[in-house]
């Protein structure tokens, strides 16, 4: 689950990490009292910025991001922004702040490294563009660290971190936010917090002159969706227009479904079946179009919505259906088939095989229903392939 930058940050403040003021607003009228509340406190440059919240990156690109001067530029640039399409998404809300002076910009990220078991430390002085563009023209201006997901970011690490990014004359707070980045990760069971940029701005002291404040300018965090259970509240935070339909109806179904890029739709119970069966369509020469999971003792309802979810992908054009029963009642499941095939509306080809927890009541109703069954694995996923490969790609 993606965060709104907004949310992000409260998040990295809750953690004792340096986020500067801000407000989020709804409409123009709002930002424009938010500018005034900001402006009154005489900012640095004397600006307030207004950022568009959506959850897709390059917002400055695209727009979404701009300074204003006074109240009435606010209000102005927040009506240009609020609306405003950024890569297929719509802006419904912005964020409002003091704008920052910035002296120079940076990138800190913390990724979850699934290969090396730990977490890994990003950073790199070439700030606020996007990390992709620096990883492949200068692959030698990113300095990676990893740290241990127990014991976190070591001190040393920390500052050795610091120190390769040119961070030295802020060496205490680098440090303090590089290891805020790792426990925020910890904490919230986030598998990305990114800040880009990380940014040295100018801070005017009460009635002194304006010192060096390295802070988090921008923030990005993306939760581990599986570990939100853990966390009550969080759940809310959740922007609908961020899943993509098909995964949304697949939560509220309680189906485990990714999406995939091949035609063959496969529905299995239980992960690892389902990845198994992902491997032989591969092995018999097909490529599966989906990984779905219906869980343990599905009832037909469940299959039914499966189904419906796999047949919404015009890409498929072949079904494998594989289901070992335990506490899945495989007469369940049959009549679940039977039920979706009734409400189908193409007809796609099917392979069944269902073996376990009343296999044999599950073969006499497939069996009436005139369906095309499998005994083994093997041999169903090469029934699939060739009707997948008779049917040809749909248009
Ligand atoms: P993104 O484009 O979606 O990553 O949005 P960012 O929050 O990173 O903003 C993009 C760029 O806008 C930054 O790299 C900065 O150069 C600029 N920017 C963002 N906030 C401020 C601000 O408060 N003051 C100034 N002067 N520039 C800002
Ligand atoms: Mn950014």
């Amino acid at each position: 689950m993606k965060l709104h930058e907004a949310d992000a940050k409260s998040l990295l403040l809750a953690q004792g990490l340096p986020v500067p003021a801000w407000e989020v607003a709804h409409t123009a009228a709002e930002v424009r009292s938010a500018a005034e509340r900001f402006l009154a406190a005489g900012p640095v440059g004397g600006k307030v910025v207004i950022k568009a919240q959506v959850l897709i990156g390059g917002r400055g690109k695209a727009g979404g991001v701009k300074l204003a001067g006074s109240p009435d530029e606010a209000e102005v640039i927040a009506s240009q922004i609020l609306g405003m399409d950024i890569k297929g998404m719509t802006v419904r809300k912005v964020l409002v702040g003091p704008a920052a002076d910035i002296v120079k910009e940076y990138y800190l990220s913390a990724v979850l490294d699934r290969a090396e078991r730990k977490i890994l430390l990003m950073g790199s002085a070439e700030g606020g563009v996007e990390i992709e563009t620096v990883a492949e023209e200068h692959p030698e201006a990113i300095v990676r660290r990893h740290a241990d997901p127990l014991l976190g970011l070591l001190p040393f690490q920390a500052r050795e971190l610091a120190f390769a990014m040119g961070l030295g004359a802020h060496l205490k707070a680098a440090v303090a936010i590089a290891q805020g980045l790792v426990t925020t990760m910890r904490h919230y069971d986030a598998d990305l917090v990114e800040i880009n940029p990380l940014a040295i701005i100018l801070e005017s002291e009460p009635g002194g002159t304006p010192v060096e404040r390295l802070v988090c300018l921008d923030a990005k965090i993306t939760l581990d969706d599986s570990a939100l259970g853990r966390h009550p509240g969080l759940e809310d935070l959740r922007d609908p227009d961020e899943e993509a339909p098909e995964d949304k109806e697949a939560r509220e179904a309680g189906l485990t479904f990714i999406k995939l890029d091949g035609t063959i739709g496969c529905m299995v119970n239980g992960a690892g079946l389902a990845m198994t069966t992902m491997d032989l369509v591969k092995r018999a020469g097909g490529e599966p179009a989906n990984f779905l999971d219906i869980g343990g003792g599905a009832r037909a309802d469940k299959v039914a919505h499966a189904m419906r979810l796999i047949l919404a992908d015009p890409k498929v054009n072949a079904i494998l259906v594989n289901i070992f029963g335990g506490i899945t009642r495989g007469d369940e499941v049959a009549r679940g088939l039977i039920e979706a095939r009734a409400q189908q509306t193409r007809d796609v080809p099917m392979v069944v095989r269902i073996v376990g927890t009343n296999a044999a009541e599950a073969a006499v109703l497939l069996e009436e229903a005139r369906f095309q069954t499998a005994s083994s694995l093997d041999d169903a996923a090469a029934k699939a392939v060739a009707a997948s490969r008779s049917e040809g790609t749909p248009a």
